[in-house]
């Protein structure tokens, strides 16, 4: 993956106005169709306002609405692609609080910005998997983190999806129990995939509901019983996800660990694109609709 220097911010985006130009290029690509003209037309740039005038009619359109930069204040669009470039520049992200310190605002607005970006990267979190999906759970949090233990105490129990070759996503769940994990697999995975897990009891009814399942038997000391019966890949985003937390945080609350998960879960979607994780960031904002 490329690297994004803040020369190449500098260079692309020196000021609001082209921020604004960028995203009014990245929602119009085609250019901007008018809804009183009914065709795409020319659109110039409005002087010193965040809009776009249709040649013919002199109808505005604003970029920035429907996005999660509408309320914002047009002087402050660059802020908030600044935002992004650094919650893009590490590999494990970064903790609402630095972000504020990193751009010179404060807590308050930080927090604003860091959410509201979050709240974009997680969007399409409903196409469900297919294929081969690997399904386990873990805990997460408490004071020894990092480590693997059913049934202990002030950890939040995540639930992942891995597909072979592809996504990867976390679900923070309530329990282990097959009531809590099946419903959620469901949401989240086709029928007609193979789903591999571990020997817990609670996902024992997966064939049931109709999943083509096959069991992993970890605690009999079998890793692998054959071939490509394996969970090795969710166990990687795991590991990864992890070393991430322990890097980034000293503590991370239930309340806020599904909005660390499903940012870190981007990451990890995206770690083999060519372009720049702040780019594939910022595209993925501009197509969110608030
Ligand atoms: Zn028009």
């Amino acid at each position: 993956m490329k690297k994004y220097t803040t020369n190449d911010f500098d260079r692309d985006f020196p000021d609001n106005d082209s921020c604004l130009e960028w995203l009014k290029n990245q929602k119009y690509p085609k250019g901007i169709f008018c809804q009183k003209c009914q065709r795409v037309t020319n659109h110039y740039r409005i002087h010193g306002r965040p809009c776009y005038s249709c040649e013919f009619c002199g109808t505005h359109v604003y970029p920035m609405a429907g996005t999660i930069f509408e309320d914002t204040k047009f002087s402050h669009l660059r802020l908030w692609f600044k935002a992004i470039a650094y919650m893009a520049v590490t590999r494990c992200g970064i903790s609402s609080r630095q972000l504020s310190r990193d751009l010179g605002v404060t807590v308050k607005t930080g927090w604003r910005m860091w959410t509201e970006i979050r709240k974009a990267l997680a969007e399409g979190n409903a196409i469900k998997f297919l294929g081969h999906v690997e399904v386990d759970e873990t805990y997460i949090g408490g004071k020894a983190r990092g480590k693997r233990g059913r049934g202990s105490e002030n950890k939040t129990v995540v639930l992942g999806i891995v597909e072979r070759k592809g996504r990867a996503r976390g679900i923070v769940v309530p329990d282990i129990k097959a009531k809590t994990l099946i419903p959620a697999i469901e949401a989240n995975v086709l029928k007609d995939a193979i789903v591999y897990t571990d020997d817990l009891h609670s996902y024992d009814k997966l064939s049931n509901r109709g999943f083509n399942h096959k069991v992993v038997e970890h605690s009999q000391n079998v890793y692998v019983v054959a071939g490509d019966i394996h969970t090795n890949c969710v166990e990687g985003f795991w590991s990864q996800l992890k070393r991430s937390i322990d890097g980034t945080y000293h503590h991370v609350t239930a309340h806020h660990l599904q909005g660390y998960v499903d940012e870190y879960s981007f990451r990890y979607n995206h770690r083999k694109d060519e372009q720049p994780m702040f780019e594939t960031m910022l595209e993925k904002v501009a197509r969110y609709s608030s």
